[in-house]
């Protein structure tokens, strides 16, 4: 199982957790101004037994002032030295919550707050941050101790011990969920990237199932998919023309220049085909050198174009790997119209294309030549 690794270029890569890290700045505004509230409403309204000044000045003041330059400075931090944020923020938030313990250490309960700066470390998924904060958290409990004679006295030996063995415990329970999180996370990324993958696959697989390898362009059992909807288009009103083009004389120039050289020729006039063809229109390689065009959204003579430029263009190319010769297609093309089923249409193309080859070659028929 491979851990989720965070990366060194940390700061140019904070991208979500940045968000975090300024919601849990945040946060400490809020719990430094829900505590000033609740130490005034308990000074106003239940028994405090200490001076208005000192109230004010040493419980209020002064924590209140120290807990915000802390927290501003940590905001710095964040700005202008990210690489040290977490630490920044354990630092933070452990002062808040000791100046917190501090004040109110007459609630017994209080040094329990202490394990909150240990639980927040868990959601960076930061083992050695978690562990920074633990003992943090120690020393801070050790040197109130040690420092502060009134803190001793109110804690009994019981207590001595028990926080710190407190603080231990929770760091290893957060150390825990820390761990079973990073493992869930790998495991969560790990399927996400087989799910990538399997959707790229399928893409390429897709694909690979519509088109030819050798040419590029759609094989023939998706160009009979296309035929079948742009008839349908067609039955409705829109414009289609159907056009078949055939290499003349492909089985010479195999013979005579080989298989690999009729492979070329093939790549080349399928690259000539999708040049003039536009968007709408689908190219195919029905069969071993033959063609089939749909061309869409044009007129006759749109249409007639189209492949009277590939024609053409094909025509006037001499090929240095057929000693300067050219290479020329024939072509049958004709038109959806009322009454023609899909069959009767292709059928109709490929008696076109018959008579060119008949007639000579290296040209297109379609009905006005017959008429
Ligand atoms: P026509 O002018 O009447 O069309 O004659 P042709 O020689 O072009 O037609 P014919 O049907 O006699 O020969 C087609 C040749 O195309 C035969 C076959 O070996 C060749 N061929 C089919 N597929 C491929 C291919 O993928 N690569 C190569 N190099 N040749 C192929
Ligand atoms: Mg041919
Ligand atoms: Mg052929």
């Amino acid at each position: 199982m491979k851990f989720l690794e965070l990366p060194h270029n940390y700061p140019e890569q904070l991208g979500n957790q940045s968000k975090w890290i300024s919601k849990f700045i945040r946060s400490y505004w809020l719990v430094v101004f829900v505590h000033t509230i609740a130490q005034l409403g308990c000074f106003l309204f239940l028994y405090y037994p200490i001076s208005k000044y000192e109230f004010y000045i040493h419980t209020l003041l002064v924590p209140v002032i120290l807990m915000s330059s802390m927290i501003i400075w940590t905001h710095w931090i964040h700005r202008q030295q990210p690489h040290f944020i977490f630490y920044a923020m354990s630092i933070t938030s452990t002062f808040i919550t000791w100046v917190i313990i501090y004040l109110n250490y007459d609630i017994r309960i209080i040094p329990a707050l202490c394990l909150m700066p240990i639980f927040s470390s868990v959601i960076f998924f930061r083992k050695r941050l978690l562990w920074f904060s633990s003992i943090l958290q120690m020393v801070t409990f050790v040197t109130l101790y040690l420092s502060d004679a009134h803190f001793r006295e109110f804690l009994s030996s019981f207590d001595a011990v028990a926080t710190p063995s407190f603080i231990l415990a929770g760091t290893i329970i957060a150390h825990i969920i820390l761990i079973s999180g990073r493992e869930l996370l790998g495991d969560l990324q790990q399927t996400m990237q087989a799910k990538q993958e399997l959707i790229v696959r399928n893409a390429i697989m897709s694909k690979l199932s519509k088109t030819d390898g050798l040419t590029n362009l759609y094989n023939q059992i998706s160009f009979r998919d296309y035929y079948d909807t742009a008839f349908d288009y067609a039955s409705q009103g829109s414009d289609l023309h159907l056009a078949l083009l055939d290499i003349d004389n492909f089985k010479q120039i195999n013979d005579t220049y080989g298989h690999r050289v009729g492979d070329m020729v093939l790549g080349i006039v399928s690259q000539v085909i999708q040049q003039y063809i536009s968007s709408s229109d689908i190219a195919a390689r029905y069969g071993g050198e033959e063609f089939a065009l749909l061309i869409l959204d044009k007129n006759f003579d749109e249409a007639y174009e189209l492949v009277e430029n590939i024609r053409s263009h094909l025509s006037g190319l001499r090929w240095k790997e057929l000693n300067n010769q050219t290479v020329t297609v024939s072509v049958g093309l004709h038109s959806c119209e009322p009454g023609l089923t899909k069959e009767e249409l292709f059928e109709q193309v490929d008696n076109y294309l018959y008579q060119a080859k008949r007639s000579g070659k290296n040209k297109i028929i379609t009905a006005r030549h017959i008429a």
